[in-house]
């Protein structure tokens, strides 16, 4: 029985990797090329403050690209400077007819010149709008500490067991520290550590040789996976809604306590415990 007041409705995750990936990939061919035509803040911070004078310093400015780095969407502009948004727990990019009157929580309006007008929307308002130069990206507070990107041929089973090494924490919270890995969060922590049959709870510094190496491939694989689903739930539902970013995508442990293991031969259920103040759902038989 519903609770009045609390419908049911769709679960909406903080957005990981696979999910900016696809935003990007909503943006890209939407405003690349396109000029920023009127910028319209409705209030002065999120997370933190923008930086001053900021829709003054977009105005006019022309987008070369659309990027991501780690769960970082990077909107290049003609003049070196880089539009840095990221959705926080609940912030969610979409785009509106022009002349369409802001609703509650659509924080950012970006008016593209003869195209889209762009909402950033943010019920908790965990985003962050920031400015950024691209030749100091590399050094920039947000960025300097992050670790490598999981779909670059340089992240393996080496690297993975590198970052790893000496650390005395679960490996399931090892995943979630963005200077190991960038970009991934709970979700995917969990699910690439069920399909690599490795407990969340075992210690990070033991995953080494062939079980880092399988891991790191899983990793990729399970992004790899959720980015094609994003991709194709985009080309289906960008028409409908204009929301970019979030899709219908199952989990074979993600949230699903006491349900039936998966593709599992432990006769068992999924367990769900907690680690670090975060749910870890995991198969107690098949993961070591
Ligand atoms: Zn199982």
């Amino acid at each position: 029985m519903p609770i009045p007041g609390r419908l049911p409705g769709p679960r909406y995750d903080v957005p990981e990797l696979p999910e900016v990936e696809t935003v990007c990939s909503g943006l890209r061919p939407r405003i690349t090329g396109r000029r920023i035509e009127r910028v319209d803040l409705r209030r002065a911070d999120l997370r933190r403050p923008f930086p001053p004078g900021l829709a003054a310093r977009l105005s006019g400015r022309t987008v070369s690209d659309v990027t991501r780095r780690a769960k970082y969407i990077l909107v290049g502009l003609d003049d070196g400077n880089v539009l840095v948004i990221h959705l926080g727990m609940s912030g969610r990019l979409h785009f509106v007819d022009n002349g369409s009157s802001a609703g509650r929580h659509d924080h950012v309006i970006i008016g593209f010149a003869g195209g889209p007008t762009l909402v950033f929307n943010d019920a908790r308002r965990f985003g962050l709008l920031d400015l950024v130069r691209r030749a100091d990206m590399a050094v920039h507070p947000l960025f300097e500490g992050l670790g490598p990107e999981p779909l670059d041929p340089a992240f393996d089973g080496c690297a993975l067991a590198a970052a790893l090494r000496g650390r005395r924490t679960p490996i399931k919270t090892a995943l979630l520290d963005q200077s190991v890995v960038a970009g991934v969060g709970n979700i995917y922590a969990c699910e690439a550590l069920f399909h690599a049959r490795l407990s969340p709870r075992r210690l990070a510094a033991t995953v080494i040789g062939r079980r880092a190496a399988c891991l790191a491939a899983t990793i990729r694989d399970v992004l790899t996976e959720a980015i094609a689903a994003g991709g194709s739930s985009l080309r289906d539902y960008i028409q409908v809604s204009g929301e970019l970013g979030y899709f219908q995508h199952s989990f074979a442990v993600y949230d699903r306590e006491g349900q039936p293991c998966p593709g599992c031969d432990c006769d068992g259920r999924v367990a769900r415990i907690v680690q670090s103040g975060r749910s870890t759902f995991y198969c107690p038989r098949r993961q070591r």
